[in-house]
């Protein structure tokens, strides 16, 4: 696919507003950190609005018998990559588990509340745009870290 130089500022609103009524059912308060401000990737705009989607969604899933929930999605540079993280407020990603979420249909939800599909196309998509997505361990929750080139890299 064609990269273009994409605002993260706007696929990261793109992403929440088109989840923002399930948001809001969900009293999710989310927060947004992205520096600097003008950040910007090579990538194509709706994929990556897609992937975060898919990503915030099995967040908003995980939290759904918490009582806090909370998102919180931070961007940073370095000269050549940009890494997006998101981390939630649920139960985390059982160790046995973490090897195989990005296989193809792998899912501890119930049968018709997903195919275990998400992360195998995301982590597709990124690596079509060079870029990739991993888990971290992480004291709180599940954390997601994105990267993608920086644009001005790219140019
Ligand atoms: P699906 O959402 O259809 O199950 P995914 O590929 O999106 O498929 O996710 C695979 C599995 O990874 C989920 O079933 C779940 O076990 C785990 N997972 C993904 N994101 C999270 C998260 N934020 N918190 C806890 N578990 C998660
Ligand atoms: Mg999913």
């Amino acid at each position: 696919g064609k990269l273009e130089t994409v605002p993260l500022h706007g696929a990261v609103d793109g992403a929440l507003e088109l989840l923002a009524s399930t948001i809001k059912k969900h009293g999710v308060a989310i927060e947004v950190s992205i520096e600097p401000e003008h950040l910007e990737v090579s990538a194509n705009q709706v994929l990556l609005q897609q992937v975060l989607v898919n990503i915030l969604n099995n967040a908003i899933q995980a939290m759904e018998d918490r009582d806090q929930r909370a998102i919180v999605i931070q961007a940073r540079c370095d000269e050549q990559r940009v890494t997006i993280s998101v981390q939630d407020s649920g139960p985390g990603i059982a160790a046995e588990h973490q090897k195989r979420i990005f296989d193809p249909f792998f899912t501890t939800k119930k049968p018709g509340q997903g195919l275990g599909l998400g992360l195998t196309i995301s982590k597709r998509i990124l690596k079509e745009m060079s870029g990739d997505i991993t888990i971290l361990p992480s004291s709180q929750g599940a954390l997601f870290v994105i990267s993608l080139l920086s644009s001005s890299h790219y140019e």
